[in-house]
C-alpha cells in the first residue's frame, strides 16, 4: 500500500531540535524503501509515528489514501520488526507465529495452513516443533518476520532487524527479505544507518539527518548524483575526497577550481552551475572508485605519492599524499603501485563533483529528477545540515 508523509513533525520534551522536521515522502505501493542516516538522525522516530507508535506533533499519514494519523497501530493493517524482539520463551516456533492469529481468532486449519506458509517463505519450515530457546540468532530472526507476516500486513516496518546478527548471517538474511519482497509485493519500509544495507536492499533510498530528509532516490542516484555534500560523504565507503575551494572564471570563458596546493580545469558540465559564482567558495569532491591512478602526469590532477596500500582482493585501496593532502582510491590490484612510489592522481571531469560552500547543495544541473524536496538549509536555522565538516579537509 501507497504510505504518505505530509509535512511531519516530532519533538520531543526538552530536545533541542526536532527529532522529525517537518518531512514529505511518498513511497509506494509495493516499495522497499529504506530509510538511512546517522544514529540520532529521526529513522525510528518517523517509523514510529508510521506505525503509530509515536504521535506526530503535526503532520498527516496516509496508508492506501486513507488518513491514519489518528488511529490505533492495530486498526494501520502494518506490522513490524525490531531489533530487538520478542518471543514466548515457553512455547515452540509454530506457537509462536500462531500465536497472532489465534489473537484474531481465526479458525484453527486456516491458522496451521498460513503458519505452514509463512514458515515456508522464510525458511524456517523444519524448526517448527523445535523451542524457541533452541534457535540461533538468524532463526530466530526468522521466526520474528514470519510471526509479523503471518497477517499478512499491507505495510511492513523494520527497524534494523539484522544489526544483532554476525555479519555473514546479516548478509544471507539482506537477501532473504530482499527475496520476501519480491515474493509478496508487500511494501516494506526498512531503517538503517548501515549504507551498504541500504544500498543492496532497497528501490528508494530515504536519506536523513538532522530530523530532515536530505535525498530520495535509487541506491545508483544517491551514490552517483548526490544532492548535497551531506549524502555524497555518508554514502559510499570509503568516503568520497572532499577539499574546499574557489572558483576562478578564466580568459577563455571556462573556470578553473583553486584548491589548497594545485588547480583544476571544471569540466563544461558545471558551466551554467558556476554562472556569477567566480570568486565563491565550492566544495569539490571525488570518488575513490573515480580516481585514475597514473605513474606519470596525465591529464587535469595532481601528483603525488603511495603513503598505504590496503588489499581489497581483486582491487586495493591506496591512500596517496599530494599537495599535502591524503587522498583514497580504489584501484584494479594489477594497477596497483607500491608504497613509496611517485604517482599522478587524474580526476575524471565527469565524475567530479561541486557544492556551494554555503548550501552545501549540488551545483550540478543535470541531476535525474528527485521525488522529495531539497529541504533548503537556510531555513533550518544556523546548525549545519550535514555534519560533514569532519570529512572535509578544508582548505
Ligand atoms: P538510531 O540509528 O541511533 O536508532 P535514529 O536515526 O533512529 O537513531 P531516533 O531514534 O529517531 O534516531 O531519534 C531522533 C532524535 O530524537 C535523537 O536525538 C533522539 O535522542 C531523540 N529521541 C528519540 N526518542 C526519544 C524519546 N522517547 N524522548 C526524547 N528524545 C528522543
Amino acid at each position: 500500500m501507497k504510505v504518505v508523509l505530509k509535512d511531519l513533525v516530532k519533538r520531543f520534551a526538552n530536545a533541542e531540535r526536532a527529532a522529525v522536521n517537518s518531512i514529505n515522502l511518498v513511497i509506494e505501493k509495493g516499495e522497499l524503501a529504506v530509510l538511512l542516516g546517522p544514529s540520532g538522525c529521526g529513522k525510528t522516530t518517523t517509523l514510529r509515528m508510521i506505525a503509530g507508535l509515536e504521535q506526530p506533533d503535526s503532520g498527516c499519514i496516509s496508508i492506501a489514501e486513507r488518513d491514519v494519523t489518528d488511529l490505533a497501530p492495530k486498526d494501520r493493517r502494518l506490522a513490524m520488526v525490531f531489533q530487538n524482539f520478542s518471543m514466548y520463551p515457553t512455547m515452540n516456533v509454530y506457537d509462536n507465529i500462531a500465536f497472532p492469529l489465534h489473537a484474531i481468532k481465526m479458525k484453527r486449519g486456516e491458522i496451521d495452513r498460513t503458519v505452514r506458509e509463512v514458515a515456508r517463505l522464510v525458511n524456517i519450515d523444519h524448526l517448527l516443533e523445535r523451542s524457541v530457546r533452541q534457535v540461533s540468532g538468524g532463526e530466530a530472526q526468522r521466526v520474528a518476520l514470519a510471526r509479523a507476516m503471518v497477517r499478512r500486513p499491507e505495510v511492513f516496518l523494520m527497524d534494523e532487524p539484522l544489526s544483532n546478527l554476525d555479519a555473514k548471517l546479516r548478509v544471507q538474511l539482506r537477501t532473504e527479505i530482499k527475496r520476501l519482497h519480491q515474493d509478496t509485493g508487500t511494501t516494506f519500509i526498512f531503517v538503517t544507518h548501515d549504507q551498504e544495507e541500504a544500498m543492496t536492499l532497497g528501490d528508494k533510498i530515504i536519506v536523513m539527518n538532522n530530523g530532515d530528509i536530505q535525498q530520495v532516490g535509487s541506491p545508483h542516484e544517491v551514490f552517483f548524483a548526490p544532492r548535497n555534500a551531506f549524502v555524497a560523504n555518508f554514502v559510499g565507503t570509503p568516503s568520497m575526497n572532499m577539499l574546499e575551494g574557489a572558483v576562478l572564471a578564466d580568459d577563455g570563458g571556462g573556470y578553473r577550481l583553486q584548491l589548497p596546493g594545485f588547480e583544476l580545469s571544471l569540466p563544461v558540465r558545471f558551466h551554467d552551475g558556476l554562472a556569477n559564482l567566480a570568486g565563491n567558495r565550492v566544495i569539490w569532491g571525488i570518488r575513490p572508485e573515480a580516481i585514475k591512478l597514473a605513474s606519470a602526469p596525465a591529464g587535469n590532477g595532481v601528483s603525488g605519492k603511495v603513503e598505504l596500500v590496503e588489499a581489497l582482493g581483486s582491487r586495493d585501496l591506496i591512500f596517496a599524499r599530494a599537495a599535502e593532502r591524503l587522498f583514497g582510491l580504489i584501484v584494479d590490484a594489477q594497477e596497483s603501485l607500491a608504497v613509496g612510489a611517485p604517482c599522478h592522481l587524474h580526476f575524471p571531469g565527469e565524475q567530479m563533483h561541486l557544492f556551494d560552500a554555503e548550501s552545501e547543495r549540488s551545483l550540478l544541473n543535470d541531476l535525474p529528477p528527485s521525488d522529495a524536496p531539497l529541504c533548503p538549509p537556510a531555513s533550518r536555522g544556523a546548525e549545519s545540515p550535514s555534519g560533514w565538516g569532519e570529512a572535509l579537509q578544508k582548505g
